[in-house]
């Protein structure tokens, strides 16, 4: 079913990695940056993520002995920074996710350049290291994203959704590589559990038990085939009580299997490197951005 499987660290069958997006309120922020102060409402549901929900994750990873990855706007870093401490005490790693969700495919390459720097310094600041993995606000990942990444010496990018299994991502500009480690969609918790107005997202909402099944079949196939399962969910939706809970039982049952690799997304991005290195891996490569030029204005109009 892959047809370049990779191997895996101690024969493991696949690779997990539990990323967590705290986002907290700064998409409220964002989207209402004159009033979202007003809207107390909403900034409970997502403030619960940082002040509720990570605690209690980070503790069911202390439980379980493993270490994962939570990628968080620098804004947020400098708002809650009880929730920075609590994950970096756990071992895991906190990667790059922007300054304050702002989207890079309406950003001039400047301002994205601007944006970038101005999160790392407060990485820096308060984790004391240089983020080594990016993933795009709302995986928006635009066409100047790859070589303002590789620029900065990052190593890794989580944002796409091209292959099962990790890939590199090759500069049309200066061919050099990137690790990718993608997910997608179908392992994204927003369509299962999300549900707000003030966000303008309206998904209906799905019991515990039946909106993680497509996490745990997502899971199987993955173990079956030697993929990588890499859930991109976020603390004030899967964090919640119920919703934890399911997720906590099923990752207790992975960890007595014993042969699934929990890392951080940085130590797999190394891994991939090094069994590429030393032939054990051959990567598929895709050159970014996909096309040099709008596509569209070469034909007819509809
Ligand atoms: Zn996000």
């Amino acid at each position: 079913m892959i047809k370049n499987p990779i191997p895996w660290p101690n024969g493991a069958k696949c690779a997990a990695c539990v990323t967590f997006d705290m986002d907290a309120d700064s998409l409220i922020h964002l989207d209402y940056p004159t009033d979202g102060n007003n809207r107390v409402s909403a900034i409970s549901m997502l403030r619960y993520g940082p002040t509720v929900a990570v605690p209690r994750i980070v503790e069911t990873y202390r439980r379980l002995g493993i270490r994962q990855t939570f990628f968080v706007p620098a804004w947020c870093m400098e708002q809650y920074p009880e929730a920075v401490e609590a994950i970096l005490a756990g071992g895991n790693e906190i990667g790059h996710h922007s300054y304050i969700h702002e989207n890079p495919v309406g950003q001039t390459r400047e301002d994205q350049a601007h944006w970038l720097d101005v999160a790392s310094a407060v990485h820096v600041r308060m984790t004391g290291r240089a983020p080594r993995g990016w993933r795009a606000p709302l995986y928006n990942f635009s066409a100047d994203s790859l070589d303002l990444l590789l620029e900065r010496g990052f190593a890794y990018d989580a944002s796409l959704m091209g292959d099962d299994v990790p890939y590199l991502l090759e500069s049309r500009a200066t061919g050099e590589r990137l690790v990718e480690l993608p997910s997608h969609w179908g392992l994204d918790d927003w369509p299962q559990f999300v549900q707000s107005m003030d966000l303008d997202y309206m998904m209906p909402i799905r019991a515990p038990s039946d909106g993680f099944r497509i996490f745990a079949e997502e899971f199987e196939a993955a173990y079956l085939y030697g993929g990588l399962w890499v859930p991109v969910v976020h603390p004030f939706a899967t964090g919640r009580l119920a919703r934890w809970h399911v997720v906590a039982q099923f990752l207790e049952k992975l960890r007595e299997r014993g042969d699934v690799w929990f890392a951080p997304m940085e130590e797999i991005a190394a891994h991939v490197r090094h069994v590429i290195a030393t032939g054990d891996y051959q990567p598929r490569i895709e050159r970014i951005p996909q096309y040099a030029a709008p596509v569209g204005k070469a034909l007819p109009r509809r």
